[in-house]
């Protein structure tokens, strides 16, 4: 813990902190020091862990990252938290992010940017910026981020470190502030792969507080990780032909499937036809669970409600368009829109269509290969200020990562090398839902 701390203050400057818990951090490594001299410790004693700030956390704030929210401290704890303390992990501080996990590049949260540690000119990713830097820096062992559209994934490969999302409804959402609720999942930052599927194996599971966390049972990831198979692999021509995707991303992506191919796994290119249809559907329909979800959100219940007030109204009004932040905004009016009597049918509903097509055309090719490889992101991390004025060039980052999360399979981001300015580069690894063991095992052999 006394490692990290000073890492923390020494790294003040990333923001990756919103919040350092340095006494009750402290305090509770010295009871787990007990612990372990009295050989009753827990399975993570002494890991040191960063959560994000969507994650409600009992005695302590939660913004998600947004005015709307200030002051607010929640009455509980998040289920994935407390199975994590209950095991001796020890939570050190609560880690900034975009607005209600809504962007891309970390540059939309109440708490400021969080700089990229490999280029601090550079964003680190978004939305669990934080999460991200906060282990890339070596601030904490590990850190919970949450995953709607890659918000683990895309900020992992933007820093070089490890990002898993898991099936959705492998772990329970109670306690994660709702962004959009069919798709939210918590994910998990590390160095190693043994670390995350420690972490992920604790966390996972049927919750009684939410009714949409599956009852399958739970392997032990973190000792299934050896792998000893032939691997039937995949990667889909639209990425890698894909106009936006960086060369060296592409040349980097081939190696693998290159290497892999040496070593006698079988490696084949599919057409993945509905490639241009997953933004635009992810868009809609996170859009329209975003502007239900942040509609509790009106000065009455939670954190912030606006000083100028002068009837019942004027409160909604003014404590929601002062509280919440720019692109929160715009994604809730487009919401709005599209669930709107009028236009319906033409946009949610169809969406909700495309959306089916591609889960099924997903989950057909992962039963017929093991693994769909592609890379994270088009792009290494960008400069500040270089998409923010551009709301759809900035939702164009998350083109790979948003398949898995339409889909609900389980996906993950390794470091894959660096491109000529130094910025690392993510490798995507999908699996059929449920498979996080042969996803992990996989990943293992892969670093
Ligand atoms: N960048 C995507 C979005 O803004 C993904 C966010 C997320 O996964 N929370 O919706």
């Amino acid at each position: 813990v006394q490692y990290y701390l000073t890492n923390i203050q020494t790294k003040a400057h990333l923001n990756a902190f919103v919040e350092v818990y340095e006494q009750s951090a402290l305090t509770q490594a010295d009871l787990i020091n007990e612990k372990l001299a009295n050989g009753n410790a827990g399975k993570l004693a002494g890991m040191v862990i960063g959560i994000k700030d969507v994650l409600c956390y009992s005695g302590h704030e939660s913004n998600a990252s947004s005015k709307i929210l200030q002051g607010f401290e929640s009455q509980f704890t998040t289920t994935a938290i407390q199975r994590l303390l209950d095991e001796d992990a020890i939570v050190i501080g609560r880690l900034n992010c975009d607005e209600f996990g809504m962007g891309s590049s970390n540059e939309n949260s109440a708490h400021g940017n969080v700089l990229n540690a490999a280029d601090e000119s550079r964003v680190p990713g978004g939305s669990s910026g934080g999460s991200a830097v906060a282990v890339q820096a070596n601030l904490c062992t590990v850190s919970l981020g949450t995953d709607t559209g890659g918000s683990v994934r895309q900020p992992a490969a933007f820093t070089g470190v490890i990002g898993m999302k898991p099936t959705y409804s492998r772990v329970s959402r109670w306690g994660l502030i709702a962004y959009a609720s069919s798709f939210d999942c918590i994910g998990v930052f590390s160095h190693t792969v043994k670390d995350n599927a420690l972490v992920m194996q604790i966390m996972a599971g049927h919750d009684e507080y939410d009714s949409t966390s599956s009852r399958k049972s739970v392997l032990p990831y973190s000792q299934l990780l050896h792998f000893d198979k032939k691997a039937k692999v995949a990667y889909l021509k639209e990425t890698l032909d894909s106009p936006a995707l960086q060369p060296e991303i592409k040349a980097n992506t081939l190696a693998v499937l290159d290497k892999l191919k040496s070593e006698g796994h079988s490696v084949e290119e599919v057409s993945f036809p509905l490639l241009d249809f997953i933004l635009p559907t992810y868009y809609i329909l996170t859009t329209a669970e975003a502007s239900s979800n942040l509609s509790r959100f009106d000065g009455v219940k939670y954190g912030y409600r606006t000083p100028n007030a002068h009837n019942l109204e004027s409160m909604y009004k003014l404590t929601r368009s002062e509280g919440f932040g720019e692109e929160v905004k715009r994604r809730i009016m487009l919401g709005t829109f599209v669930l709107s009597a009028s236009y319906y049918d033409a946009y949610f509903t169809k969406a909700q269509k495309v959306r089916r097509l591609i889960k099924d055309y997903t989950e057909n090719l992962l039963n017929e290969f093991d693994y769909i490889i592609m890379p994270t992101t088009p792009s290494t991390a960008f400069k500040f200020g270089e998409h923010s004025g551009d709301p759809v060039a900035m939702y164009l980052e998350d083109l790979f990562t948003v398949q898995a999360s339409v889909s609900g399979v389980p996906a993950i981001s390794l470091p894959n090398g660096k491109d000529e300015s130094g910025m690392p580069i993510g490798l995507q690894v999908i699996c059929n839902s449920f498979k996080e063991a042969e996803l992990y095992a996989f990943s293992n052999y892969l670093t």
